[in-house]
Order: structure tokens, then sequence, then C-alpha cells
């Protein structure tokens, strides 16, 4: 998707392929352990040895394409096209909120996630989603137009910062060591009986640890300092990649603050949150969004940033142009009826 909108001052700082580039270095090393996992596989397959990587890598090329995408975020996102009386209901703020992010409508496709839980998703370099719920709650005016457009802005940030574009393939390429970590770690903690997660976890440091200190005992300096590397490196790219998602949040947000839709989107994040307790500790670091309050205090200082009509003049103009002389409102009504 390439947003082509005129970027008002203080827009998405970064390049368009900051965050995006981020998130692929700090999954470089799943990538790497991802390889050499296929290649130790083939090795036992022999005969067909060359063939696994080479599947792995056309699978990979297969998702950067239009057709791969729409399959991924069918089949692992639970994403479906809107049916009629979504599409109808969706319309409105999708068309303000393309226009306003000057991205042409062939570009994007937007999709609904059935889920009772109010959310909304933008995933590789073509998608945005909603949940149901949030359709439903446009429907009956639990959730304004304007909030919908802001949060639809927000996604389509995303695409703009170009936060998500790379990480269907990223998601893809570490498939198999993320899968051999679930594996290990739930083997790790069948071994460690009725303990609590955190308890599998030292379990699995402490077994690490010693596995190192025998390997450099033993002489085997190579192996010790791979070990030590994947240890590292599980550890530290998870909150990596953790840090640059919180960053794209907040550029994200940032996006539709420029746009006029700061109080919205802020008020939509209220809305949206419902109660949520923001985690602490471990959790929070590997915690891909800020909490709402973060985000909320992000956005007032953003409005006292732009002044009072910051991005407001965007809004209208696009909102006006897409109502041409129809009464404000009249569309939601409309929608209302339909559900
Ligand atoms: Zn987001």
């Amino acid at each position: 998707m390439k947003p082509n909108g005129r970027r008002p001052p203080g827009g998405v700082r970064h390049p368009a392929v900051w965050f995006g580039l981020c998130r692929a270095v700090a999954a470089a090393p799943a990538m790497v352990g991802s390889l050499l996992l296929l290649m130790l596989g083939s090795v036992a397959v022999d005969r067909w040895a060359g063939l696994i990587p080479l599947a792995w890598a056309a699978g990979g090329a297969v998702l950067m394409t239009r057709v791969g995408e729409r399959m991924v975020v069918r089949a692992a996102c639970g994403f479906r096209r809107p049916c009629p009386v979504q599409a109808v209901a969706l319309k409105p703020a999708w068309s303000t909120a393309l226009r306003l992010s000057g991205t042409a409508a062939g570009d994007v496709e937007l999709y609904v996630q059935s889920a009772r839980a109010s959310n909304a998703y933008a995933a590789g370099g073509r998608s945005v989603a909603v949940s149901s719920r949030v359709v439903e709650d446009y429907a009956t005016g639990r959730l304004p137009e304007k909030q919908l457009v802001a949060v639809l802005l927000h996604e389509l940030g995303h695409h703009a910062s170009g936060a998500t574009r790379p990480m269907v393939l990223v998601s893809w390429l570490t498939a198999p060591w993320r899968l051999a970590r679930s594996l290990l770690t739930g083997l790790v903690s069948i071994l460690a009986g009725p303990q609590p997660r955190r308890g599998a976890l030292v379990a699995v440091v402490a077994g690490l640890g010693v596995a190192v200190i025998r390997t450099l005992h033993q002489g085997q300096w190579l192996v010790g300092e791979v070990l030590i590397l994947v240890g590292l490196a599980s550890v530290l790219c998870p909150i990596a990649d953790a840090a640059i998602s919180r960053r794209s949040e907040f550029a994200a947000d940032r996006f539709a603050a420029d746009h006029g839709l700061a109080i919205e989107l802020a008020a939509a994040l209220r809305a949206l949150n419902d109660g949520h307790r923001a985690p602490c500790g471990w959790s929070r670091l590997l915690s891909s969004h800020p909490t709402s309050e973060q985000r909320i205090r992000a956005l007032q200082t953003a409005t006292v940033e732009l002044g009072p009509d910051g991005g407001r003049d965007t809004y209208d103009a696009v909102d006006s142009a897409e109502r041409g002389p129809a009464e404000p409102g009249s569309r939601c009504q409309t929608m209302r009826r339909q559900s």
C-alpha cells in the first residue's frame, strides 16, 4: 500500500521503511535459527536435502504477493471480507480514512474479524481489519463515525510507517524457530510439573547455563559461544521487537493526530480499552502496545503541539467532500436501520 497524500507537519517522522526494517533486523537471529533448523531437518531426509529450505524460501516469496497476503490473513488471522451489510456500514468511514491518508482504494483491503472484543488491525502491506464488535458498536452508535475513522486512520498509519509490511514474511521465516521454541518450552513445562510459568523459565535458563559451562569446560568454545548467543538472542530479540512495535503504535497514533483526529482516537482508545489492566513487569517489557494511558497522553501532547486547528482542516475538507450535500449523520442512521 502506498499512502501518498499530503503529509501534514509533524507526520510520521521516520522513513517509510524504518519500523519494518528494524523489526526485520530484530527477527534476524530467529530467521537464522529457522534456517539452521531446516538444514538439520534436511540432513535427516537425505535424498530431498535441498527441498525443505527451497520450499521454505518459495513460501516466503508467495506470501509477499497480494494473493499470498490474502491467503495468510484469512488463514492465520481469521480475516474475512465484510458481508454486504458490514460493507455498507463501513463504507463511509473507510472512504474518509482512505481519502485522508491519500491511499488509493485498490491499494489496501478492508476485512472483518469475527470477535467479541473491539479491536482493529493492520497486517502485511495491504490489509486492514476491524473486529465484528467494532462494526456492531458503530452501527448501534456506541462508536461514533469520527472515532471509527480515527481507528482506521491509525491502522493506515501503520502502513504509512512501513511497520507491518515485512511482518507476514518475517512470521513465515521465523516459524520453524518459534515452533521449536514452543515445543521446547512446552516440554520443560511438562517436566517442571505444576510449577508456575516462571518456574519453567528458570529451568530453561538454568539448563542453558549448565550446557554452556559444560561445553566451555570441555574446551568446545565454538559450541559454548553459539549457546550463549542463542540464549541472549532468545531474550533480547523479543524485547527489541516489542520496543519497536510500541514506537510504531505511537507513530500510527501520531498519523491520526496529524490528520485532526487525536481527540477522537483518544476517545476510541478509552472505549476499546474497556477496563483492560495494563501489563506489568516482564509482560510490560514484551508488550507490543503501549498502555492506553500512555497513548492518550501522547495524543494530548500532539493536540497541544499541532494547535487548535492541527490537521482538522484536512479532516473537514475530506469529510465534506465525502458527504456531499447529504445531511450530516444521515448515513449513520441508515446503517443503524440495516443492522
Ligand atoms: Zn496499532
